[in-house]
């Protein structure tokens, strides 16, 4: 059974959530002299050479099989907050809940959960920030954990491994059915259209519902895109490995349009906030897919080309090698 929003409260704000993406700290928007464009003129690292968010060209990802990325922890019962920080909405859970893990897949060591949010266009062919192969998905959620040795969010943005997010594609599902298990956030959205606001959502929500809504097949949460970037608003720093799960959500047109109704710090609707696609430069993105289908798809490729395709592994504590990599698929690309 699906839980409901109940009450709403509006509580009052305390410290402020720490927002990886927003900290409500720095003057920036998406739009005019606040946009995109203008931010590396006071965060300098927005014109770093690994940002994100990127471009995803499917045909030049090196295809792998890391180890099984694994979660701990989302099943739990939550009591969640979700706030209006003027740039997005975003939901956290209360301090003193037990912390959920993520590990495995590219990742060395242990992230814990720190909060979600999204981003969205201004209407339902936009508001994706990483594209696949140019494409723009309705809206993306993001995952953001830090990682466990470093203490806290806030000491883990010093290092250049310091957060992992979790990204999920939203499209809109042709048929207009609502997902159920987002009614209690998006019913929810309408009560933070003030920015600051806060609300408590009065029901608990296991985080498995919102980071895993399509399961199963369990083979969906190991089919994603993985890659070095940045965090996408100011500081824009260089520390995120983004996981990018490859198979879409589905919500309906009214569930994803809520979201842009909410205020922006700059007191005008919120209708997008998603930063443009920077380069790739030197980077590489690598595709995990679970290990009976990369053999399939190395086997088909080999056919098709005639060529001997070297399977590593682990690939991503090993050095790039990206010029031969990427020449090996554009080889085997008509
Ligand atoms: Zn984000």
């Amino acid at each position: 059974m699906t839980p409901t929003i109940l009450e709403i409260n509006i509580i009052p704000s305390q410290s402020p959530p720490h927002d990886v993406t927003a900290t409500g700290h720095f003057e920036f928007g998406y739009n005019g002299q606040h946009g995109p464009d203008h931010w590396a003129k006071d965060f300098h690292t927005c014109f770093g050479k690994h940002q994100s968010p990127i471009n995803i060209e499917e045909h030049d990802v090196e295809n792998v099989s890391l180890p099984l990325l694994q979660f701990r922890g989302l099943d739990l019962p939550r009591q969640f907050f979700l706030k209006n920080n003027g740039h997005t909405a975003l939901i956290h859970s209360s301090k003193n809940s037990e912390p959920a893990y993520m590990t495995g897949g590219p990742l060395n060591g242990s992230y814990i959960f720190e909060q979600l949010h999204f981003h969205w266009g201004e209407n339902d062919r936009e508001g994706s920030e990483d594209l696949i192969n140019n494409h723009s998905f309705a809206m993306e959620l993001h995952a953001v954990f830090y990682k466990d040795e470093y203490g806290s969010v806030d000491n883990a943005y010093l290092y250049s491994d310091g957060l992992a997010v979790l990204a999920f594609f939203f499209e809109t599902d042709v048929n207009n059915q609502e997902n159920l298990m987002f009614g209690p956030v998006v019913e929810a959205v309408p009560k933070i259209e003030t920015v600051e606001n806060e609300i408590q959502l009065s029901d608990t929500l296991r985080l498995e519902h919102l980071l895993n809504p399509a399961a199963p097949p369990h083979d969906r949460m190991q089919n994603y895109f993985t890659y070095n970037g940045s965090l996408t608003t100011p500081p824009c720093s260089e520390i995120v490995t983004w996981i990018d799960f490859k198979d879409p959500v589905y919500l309906s047109h009214a569930q994803v349009a809520a979201f842009r109704n909410i205020k922006s710090s700059e007191g005008t609707k919120l209708t997008h906030n998603f930063r443009p696609v920077q380069p790739l430069s030197d980077r590489r993105v690598l595709h995990n897919m679970p290990s009976h289908e990369l053999n399939r798809n190395l086997a088909d490729q080999a056919a098709s080309s005639g060529q001997l395709l070297q399977i590593r592994h682990p690939l991503v504590a090993q050095p790039p090698a990206v010029t031969l990599i990427m020449r090996l698929h554009n080889d085997a690309t008509p």
